[in-house]
């Protein structure tokens, strides 16, 4: 197998994509307008028919489609064709609390292991890989996703799901496994597991790993690809747009190509709505260019990140998205300052701490408490009891240099932060039980 999974499309040329693009999504809003009331009513409310949309170049004139409408909607008014012809229902992971439900035609499976599979071959996935899939299994689209295209690859898939980390390593070491598939913060877990279990990052077969679901800050990838010694590539997807595999990184490890051949991406003005030039940071929305079963135009994803056209020298020729930087409703509002966990991250691991760490939020008189406890290295706790003030006083200044608001920094022994199997609780925020 080569470099790409699907190198004609993968390389495409641009006039190519933006061919393939227009051509589907006339089909696309005529099969929306047709078969989903629910659309159809917002595009009648803006006057507008299937024929306003000519090309990619029209999608500006559709309306947005936000979580809001996917509630209300539930569970059956997004759907655009009948039950019978899906074959399969997902739902999010449900880390803002509202679940969504998305359906599958086969034909939509296929181009979603597709563009899993572009992500595995990107990692450097051949036939003769062993694939340890450890996202979830389940309604969560991360194990289903990456265990379709491993499948897809040829692979030898091994579906364990997360958790029992334990016989994670016991399957890793006994079967050789080569690619990881994960949440990152479950990687870090299984790279601090295998080290406590004696095992140096040289001793396991693994070559790479796919990671995702979650933010992960560069700082953390480093830490995971010393950890496991391996190469560690960040993928993306939510499971309104079919699920992990809408974006993959590639050898240069610098951002994500979008499969857009599948998927028109825009960036907006999260307030106004207005499409942003490229290079601006704002807001992600994708249009379904195929997908049959939840066909979702213009989706509003939340997620805050950049896209980059310059060509790649992997030799891909789609668009890439830079590491979503949080969601809006990710962004922490702290005495009015906006403040994202990953800036949190990004610090702490630049000043050697541990990626395991939790904010607390609270309001104390009408003034919000900020504090954040964070696990220091075993090799660091010596130190720690003859220079935590100092130490924590210090991390404290380069948080407030980041973020521009002080936190109160608290260190914690090893392993007093509860692990993650699947996407980590990194805030807890305890104001609105005030409101
Ligand atoms: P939920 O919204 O309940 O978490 P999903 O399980 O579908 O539902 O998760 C999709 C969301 O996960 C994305 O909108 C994004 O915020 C986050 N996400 C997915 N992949 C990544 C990634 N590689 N980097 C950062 N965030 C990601
Ligand atoms: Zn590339």
């Amino acid at each position: 197998m080569g470099k790409y999974y699907q190198p004609e499309i993968e390389t495409a040329s641009r006039e190519r994509i933006l061919e393939i693009q227009n051509e589907k999504i006339v089909r696309q809003v005529r099969h929306v307008y047709e078969n989903v009331p629910y659309y159809r009513n917002l595009m009648e409310q803006r006057g507008l028919t299937p024929d306003d949309i000519r090309g990619v170049e029209d999608i500006h004139k559709l309306p947005f489609l936000s979580k809001a409408d996917l509630r209300d909607a539930y569970p059956y008014g997004l759907l655009g064709t009948d039950l019978k012809n899906c074959v399969r229902i997902q739902s999010t992971s449900g880390t803002t609390g509202k679940r969504v439900v998305a359906f599958y035609t086969q034909h939509d499976i296929d181009l979603w292991e597709d563009c899993c599979a572009r992500a595995i071959v990107a990692a450097g996935g051949t036939n003769e890989d062993v694939v340890q899939v450890c996202y979830g299994y389940g309604l969560f689209t991360g194990g289903a996703g990456l265990h379709g295209g491993s499948h897809k690859v040829g692979c030898l898939t091994l579906p364990m799901s997360s958790g029992n980390t334990e016989r994670q390593i016991q399957f890793m070491m006994d079967l050789g496994s080569t690619i990881l598939c994960c949440t990152p913060s479950y990687a870090a877990y299984i790279g601090e597991s295998l080290a406590e279990s004696g095992y140096k990052p040289e001793d396991n077969k693994l070559k790479a790993g796919i990671f995702g679901a979650e933010p992960w800050t560069e700082e953390m990838r480093q830490e995971i690809q010393k950890s496991l010694g391996i190469r560690a590539y960040d993928i993306y997807g939510l499971t309104e747009t079919s699920g992990p595999g809408v974006a993959f990184e590639c050898e240069e490890q610098a951002g994500m190509h979008i499969n857009e051949d599948h998927f028109y991406v825009e960036v907006i003005d999260p307030d106004t709505g207005e499409v942003l030039p490229d290079g601006e940071k704002g807001e992600l929305v994708f249009t379904s260019l195929d997908k049959e079963a939840f066909p979702l135009l213009r989706y509003r994803t939340k997620d805050i990140c950049v896209l980059n056209r310059k060509p790649c020298s992997c030799g891909r020729t789609h668009v890439r998205m830079s590491k979503p930087m949080g969601r809006t409703d990710d962004m922490m509002i702290i005495r009015g300052v906006n403040v994202f966990p990953s800036q949190i991250e990004a610090v702490l691991l630049k000043e050697g701490y541990t990626p395991n760490y939790q904010i607390v939020l609270d309001r104390v008189k009408h003034t919000d408490t900020f504090d954040i406890y964070v696990e220091v290295n075993p090799d660091q706790f010596s130190d720690l009891l003859s220079q935590i003030q100092m130490m924590e006083r210090n991390l404290e200044g380069a948080l407030r240099t980041m973020l521009g608001i002080s936190p109160k920094v608290h260190l914690v022994a090893p392993k007093t932060i509860a692990r993650s199997e699947g996407k980590a609780v990194r805030v807890v925020d305890k104001r609105k039980l005030h409101d």
